[in-house]
């Protein structure tokens, strides 16, 4: 097993005015680390689209305005279009109740919801994980299938490096292999569009 994500994901309190909310997307990048906040995949490939998910869905927000940063969270598609108008309690300043509802991802609690298999599948480890793990559909094999890569692609720079220090034709040969079939894998989920 492995841990659900190495770094908690930190909103900076950013309080400037804007004309609509998707004009804070770079900022909501790098406070989340370029990952989603709630399935933790990477945004490094084109085929995994990202958006801005109100925490609070619009529709039930009273004192929040939605283009108030606090409440933004940058989302992969998957997890921003299952989360979609979901908020159990109905009430902004209720979160969860009852083991029903969302944590914010931005709470260092949030990442002891789950935990990740060794081949990336995420996996609730509380009543509350389980709730939001149904509701964001944390099953989709899309998720491990975008850690694999991401593995994948961790490994072959290592072994680059390692290649650099200590020439070796054998396994750079293999390492060239390994990586078209990389990006074959790539070109393939792109055209699938998961
Ligand atoms: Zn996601």
């Amino acid at each position: 097993m492995s841990v659900f994500r190495l770094e908690n994901p930190k909103r900076r309190n950013i309080t400037t005015v804007v004309s609509g909310y998707r004009k804070h997307k770079d900022d909501l990048k790098k406070d989340f680390l370029g990952r989603c906040g709630y399935c933790n995949s990477i945004d490094t490939w084109r085929f995994v689209w990202f958006e801005i998910d109100h925490f609070v869905p619009q529709k039930h927000l009273k004192t929040i305005k939605e283009t108030d940063y606090i409440n933004l969270v940058y989302a992969c598609r998957s997890c921003n279009n299952a989360k979609r108008a979901k908020w159990p309690t109905k009430d902004e300043k209720i979160h969860n109740k009852n083991d029903e509802g969302f944590i914010d991802p931005c709470e260092d609690i949030y990442s002891d919801q789950f935990k990740r298999t060794n081949v990336g599948r995420i996996l609730p480890k509380t009543k509350i994980g389980q709730w939001m793990y149904d509701a964001m559909k944390l099953y989709k094999p899309q998720h491990e299938i975008i850690w694999s890569i991401a593995e994948l692609d961790e490994l072959i720079q290592e072994i680059e490096n390692v290649l650099k220090e200590t020439p070796n034709d054998e396994l750079k040969d293999r390492l060239l292999d390994c990586y078209r079939g990389f990006m074959e894998y790539s070109k393939k989920l792109s055209s699938e569009g998961l």
